[in-house]
């Protein structure tokens, strides 16, 4: 009788030791989950380009991701094919001018020429409808192009500096050692070694829990409008 009393006792200890376990664990997860929920968005300039976009397409769908591509009408008029593309694997569309021009030396009537041509062309040639992000090229914005221009204005607070390095490890380090939730990166769509770090950085910031998207998409998940007359860098 004593033997069924202690083996009653060690069973009940035991099936308690267990349960406290379970708990622990899944409370465990429960922070790690609330924890790790970080999300930036990543841009391409330039584009699109015969040598990187479709690469870059398909790394971004490997890896569950997505990109606002900041595209210039001259280089969409020789790929029409791949801006239909951007936008049909769930990327973004955003406007970089026609010609990629510096638009404070311009008059205001060539600025509205540049982008709104410009947003013409990619929404003809994408189908998207909506309204259009627009990054100016060189980051060149001045006070009275924010005041007229009535759309968002999206600039970046991670430089890739992928134009000027054009060395994979260097790209991924410039990016992943300045990574913040919230941060827009900027990297550039034509670049062999844009590619590699690109494979290499999602890699890498996934397995850091980030979650990667376009700049559209960054935003609706804050819950936050995307400001206009001012400049867009980052959404904390
Ligand atoms: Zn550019």
């Amino acid at each position: 009788m004593k033997k069924l009393v202690r083996k009653i006792f060690q069973s009940t200890m035991l099936l308690l030791f267990l349960l406290f376990g379970i708990m622990k664990i899944n409370q465990k997860q429960d922070i790690q989950v609330f924890e790790e929920k970080k999300t930036v968005a990543l841009t391409y300039d330039d584009g699109p380009s015969r040598l990187t976009t479709a690469s870059l397409l398909n790394l971004l769908e490997k890896y569950d991701a997505s990109a606002t591509f900041f595209i210039n009408g001259n280089h969409a008029n020789e790929n029409k094919d791949l801006v239909k593309e951007i936008y049909k694997k769930g990327n973004e569309i955003g406007n970089h001018t026609l010609d990629h021009v510096w638009l404070t030396k311009m008059s205001q009537e060539e600025q509205h020429r540049q982008i709104y041509g410009n947003e013409n062309l990619l929404k003809f040639l994408s189908g998207y409808e909506g309204e259009m992000l627009f990054r100016p090229p060189y980051g060149d914005v001045n006070k009275e192009m924010l005041e007229i221009f009535d759309i968002p204005f999206i600039m970046w607070s991670v430089d890739s500096r992928d134009w000027e390095v054009h060395d994979a490890s260097s790209i991924q380090s410039n990016v992943l050692s300045h990574i913040d939730d919230g941060d827009i990166i900027i990297m550039h769509d034509g670049y062999a070694s844009t590619i590699e770090a690109t494979e290499n950085g999602l890699k890498k910031l996934k397995q850091e829990g980030y979650e990667i998207v376009s700049v559209s998409e960054l935003f609706q998940i804050k819950n936050k409008e995307i400001p206009k007359h001012v400049k867009v860098s980052h959404c904390r």
